[in-house]
């Protein structure tokens, strides 16, 4: 099994990758940051939004506008903070005038959302609208028909709790929609508390000779006790209010680039 170390270093390699993607012609053109995702390395719950807009795409960081305001105080009401929860959206780059995203955007994009969704393995994915939920559920039904019903779906290799509601800044446009939004939420910490749902079992690859397989299948003497599983939530919760010590900077990386950013907790 993969510890959340590697996963965390994957991840920052995954954003390595992402911020010089160039897949995307137009939008490569026209983007000042690629917005590639932020919050919890180790998240149970992700969230999936449409595209950064103009305030993502100069702090190089997800929802930070208006609707990204909407987003913590919803969080917040339900007793969660931005360090707990990992937003990301389907789309890096903004696109011009905050358009739709086009379909080969979306299909360009696609490595770098389920390479983060391997990493993170998040046990539920809240779709943010209509693009996100679309893209997970490989399915054109619409938001308005499904949302605030959890449903398990195979994301990748991983089942997830997949979980869509409305866009928040589709929301803002129509008050009553907030309120719609808000009860959807409220669902949020009692899908956290049925923890992962049960995996489908792992891809492995046939033996290439027969004597190796029986070596594996021998006791070993010295064996390594059995793994205790996965931490409980509150385990997790606690080990993300402190932080992971911060890296030294290493001479010969080139500096950062401002406003491109992986905010990790
Ligand atoms: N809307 C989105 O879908 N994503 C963002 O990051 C900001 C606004």
């Amino acid at each position: 099994m993969v510890s959340a170390d590697e996963r965390r270093e994957a991840l920052k390699g995954l954003f390595h990758e992402a911020r010089g993607c160039t897949r995307c012609p137009q939008l490569a053109q026209t983007r000042h940051t690629v917005v590639f995702g932020a919050g919890n390395a180790d998240a149970d719950l992700m969230f999936v939004g449409e595209a950064p807009g103009r305030n993502e795409d100069e702090r190089g960081l997800p929802f930070v506008g208006q609707a990204g305001q909407l987003l913590d105080q919803l969080l917040a009401e339900i007793g969660l903070s931005r360090s707990q929860v990992f937003v990301t959206n389907v789309l890096r780059c903004r696109p011009p005038g905050n358009r739709d995203p086009h379909p080969v955007e979306i299909e360009n994009c696609q490595e770098w959302l389920f390479g983060t969704i391997e990493q993170v393995q998040p046990t539920i994915i809240c779709t943010l609208g209509n693009f996100a939920t679309k893209l997970l559920r490989g399915d054109p039904t619409g938001i308005m028909r499904i949302h605030g019903r959890a449903e398990e779906r195979l994301v990748g290799p991983r089942r997830v709790r997949l979980f869509p509601v409305f866009h928040p800044a589709a929301a803002l446009y129509t008050p009553a929609n907030v309120e719609v939004l808000r009860r959807d939420f409220q669902q949020l910490p009692g899908l956290l508390a049925l923890g992962a749902p049960e995996q489908p079992p792992p891809l492995v690859e046939a033996p290439l000779e027969i004597e190796e397989a029986e070596a594996v299948e021998e006791p070993r003497a010295g064996a390594a006790p059995a793994d205790p599983g996965p931490p409980t939530l509150a385990e997790e919760l606690e080990a993300v209010v402190a932080p992971p010590e911060p890296e030294p900077p290493r001479e010969e990386e080139a500096p950062e680039p401002q406003g491109d950013q992986l905010g990790l907790f």
